[in-house]
């Protein structure tokens, strides 16, 4: 079967709202380091990892072997009603590494089961279902999840289950705040907060959730420090903290582990996926031992934490951290973004160049104005795939480039894939003006 052949069956047997990306969709047919073969002959350097899953890179001895093992076993599954080994030695590292004292972990297949998840547990905990959320976020494809996502292409409000009320977080996107400095930001934030909870809540929210760098938003950041001005007022009416650290967790951010750690403040839940299994499907929820223990009557997942995905997850997060691939995201991510901002920053068509570490956007207008240019964004997007490197988009206008490469890019991988960049948006943005 062609590409082309399983291109028309897919679009005859899967639904419309999943798009493809890509003007010629691409199958991935093998991998290795950080790079993907496609079944029409072609190689990639991959920026994206499939949405930053892939931390460690593709065909990983390590990872490789740590599922061998098990496969061989012949238990594959056994559902959260028997113990598993490996269950119980990652969700003890996890605790760990959380930060959050006396902590548990749930462990789900995706990062949207993992907010339901939180979500669940917090609204019990503070017998309310008002929530707290922020603008431009993306948290999932469930109700719930959808229910939080504060952009319109991605959320379900007409059918939202909870009730909701919107918060900026002082991004630098566009606007005033555009022009207020850090301190300032975070002030505007905090005021907003006081001001959502006063006019738009009964004061009995349960829980906050926010993204420490909002991921399919464009890797838009929240001035440093804002979460911990957050929770100090969250704190004063017992709210709780929800912290999403799908795309920012494990090191990815080059800073810490964990992007809240950016703010000095330690979130009540906090709800991880994507890297941890490097593919596999794993994800779960960290937190307080008595928030995640108000989950009513008794709960149950069939693959949540299975044998196969938590001995992946061992693996990776043994590999990652004997590694130090957080040290490696800042170096390799310093190498992309300096050059990045050298090359095309100051052109007319970039707003800006943003993120940190290893989690790094370019956001295009069109020439001469300020107004999102998806178009552009769509045409840097597939000069870089012809020139060989795999990358993302997002944002909310979807005038975003986003880059989130395994955490063991190579400095060498780097300044390949920077030069695949700077061609791609260089001669993209010439051809508009
Ligand atoms: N939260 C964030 C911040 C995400 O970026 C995503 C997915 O992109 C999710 C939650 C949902 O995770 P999943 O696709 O594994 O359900």
């Amino acid at each position: 079967m062609t590409t082309d052949d399983l291109l028309a069956r897919h679009r005859a047997v899967l639904p419309s709202w999943m798009p493809l990306y890509y003007a010629e969709p691409i199958e991935l047919v093998s991998g290795s380091g950080r790079r993907v073969t496609d079944a029409r002959g072609r190689s990639y350097l991959d920026f994206f990892g499939g949405v930053l899953t892939n931390m460690i890179g593709y065909d990983v001895p390590e990872i490789r072997e740590a599922v061998e093992r098990q496969l061989r076993t012949g238990i594959v599954h056994s559902s959260t009603l028997y113990l598993i080994r490996q269950q119980v030695e990652l969700a003890e590292k996890i605790a760990r590494l959380s930060g959050i004292p006396d902590a548990r972990v749930f462990f789900t297949n995706s990062g949207t089961e993992a907010n339901e998840a939180a979500l669940l547990a917090a609204t019990n905990h503070r017998r309310s279902h008002q929530i707290l959320a922020v603008r431009n976020s993306y948290h999932g494809r469930s109700y719930a999840a959808m229910g939080v996502t504060g952009n319109r292409g991605w959320s379900a409000s007409a059918l939202n289950p909870l009730q909701v009320a919107w918060l900026h977080s002082g991004e630098r996107l566009r606007g005033l705040l555009a022009r207020l400095g850090e301190a300032e930001r975070v002030e505007a934030a905090v005021e907003d907060l006081h001001e959502v909870l006063a006019t738009q809540t009964a004061g009995d929210v349960a829980c906050l959730i926010a993204e420490p760098i909002q991921g399919v938003g464009g890797f838009v950041h929240p001035p440093d420090g804002l979460f911990a001005a957050w929770k100090k007022v969250l704190d004063s009416h017992g709210i709780l903290f929800v912290c999403d650290e799908v795309q920012t967790g494990w090191g990815r951010t080059g800073e810490h582990l964990w992007g809240y750690q950016a703010h000095g403040v330690t979130p009540d839940l906090l709800t991880f996926a994507k890297g941890i299994g490097n593919g596999f499907a794993l994800a779960g929820v960290v937190g307080r031992a008595d928030v995640l223990e108000s989950v009513p009557g008794i709960s149950f997942s069939t693959f949540g934490g299975n044998p196969v995905s938590t001995a992946a997850g061992n693996a990776v997060l043994d590999y990652l951290l004997d590694h130090d691939l957080q040290a490696n995201a800042a170096r390799t991510g310093a190498i992309l973004a300096d050059g990045l901002r050298a090359a095309v920053g100051g052109l007319d068509g970039v707003a800006e160049v943003r993120g940190k570490g290893l989690m790094l956007g370019v956001e295009f207008v069109r020439p001469g104005t300020a107004e999102p240019d998806p178009a552009l964004t769509d045409r840097v997007f597939e000069a870089c795939r012809a020139g060989g490197l795999l990358t993302g988009k997002g944002g909310l206008y979807g005038n975003v480039l986003r880059m989130g490469p395994p955490l063991t890019l190579t400095e060498d991988e780097a300044r390949e894939g920077l030069a695949i960049l700077v061609d791609a948006i260089r001669s993209c943005v010439a051809a508009e003006v």
